[in-house]
């Protein structure tokens, strides 16, 4: 795949210290955010893992198909991520994730959590991920409407996350790749800060430049208070 990307990860106005993770990989078009949970710098340890075991794993010699060897590197990270919490005590440590490879023109996307993945194609934007957090629960109930989830104070709550060893299969899809497209991966820092029509102008006006787009995403999140770690990878797909 012809594509340019650019990855930029903010700790934002309010924490202390960035607990996410990315790896931009264009080489091995492989694309991926952590955003990592868990006190006493636990955090920042569990996405570390979770990247440099995605990497290892998919950027390696492989057969067989991207979905599948996406889910094998999603099942490692998890067991490095639980034996790490044995050893070190660290119970609550865990991540989300999103990772994105690309096989035969075919863009394929794993995530768990509430990072997400976003496509602007033709101008238009929409999400390719469904959160797997209470408040998008409570969204597909029809219980709570999408701009309330985002204001709403239960909002950091995950269903799915790498570290629990109860539930940590990553829900994969595949969207074939055209000239043009502009995907975005982002942390949460960035989507509860920022919502997606803004998200949609701005990769309208500079998704071509990843850098740029990258850049002014951040600046806005931090912009509208900053209170997470704003990490976003975004990838131009060139003709
Ligand atoms: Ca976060």
């Amino acid at each position: 795949m012809r594509a340019a990307a650019f990855g930029l990860s903010d700790v934002g106005r309010r924490r202390e210290s960035n607990e996410d993770a990315f790896l931009v990989d264009a080489r091995s078009d492989l694309y991926i955010i952590a955003d990592g949970m868990g006190g006493y710098a636990a955090g920042e340890v569990a996405s570390r893992i979770a990247v440099d075991s995605l990497k290892e794993v998919l950027s390696g010699p492989h057969d067989g198909k991207a979905a599948v060897r996406l889910q094998d590197a999603v099942q490692e990270a998890n067991a490095r991520i639980c034996d790490s919490q044995a050893q070190a005590d660290q119970r609550q440590m865990g991540t989300t994730l999103v990772a994105m490879v690309v096989e035969n023109e075919r863009a394929i996307i794993g995530h768990v959590g509430d990072s997400r993945a976003y496509l602007l194609r033709e101008g238009a934007l929409r999400r390719l991920t469904s959160d797997h957090s209470w408040v998008n629960e409570q969204v597909k109930l029809g219980l709570l409407s999408d701009e309330a989830a985002q204001r709403h104070p239960m909002r950091n709550i995950v269903t799915r996350a790498l570290g629990s060893r109860t539930e940590a299969t990553a829900e994969l899809r595949e969207e074939g790749i055209r000239s043009g497209d502009v995907f975005l991966l982002c942390s949460d820092g960035l989507n509860t800060m920022v919502p997606d029509p803004e998200i949609e102008a701005i990769l309208q006006r500079s998704g071509e430049d990843p850098e740029r787009a990258c850049r002014e995403l951040v600046s806005r999140a931090n912009e509208r208070g900053g209170e997470d770690n704003t990490t976003v990878v975004v990838v131009h797909v060139g003709s």
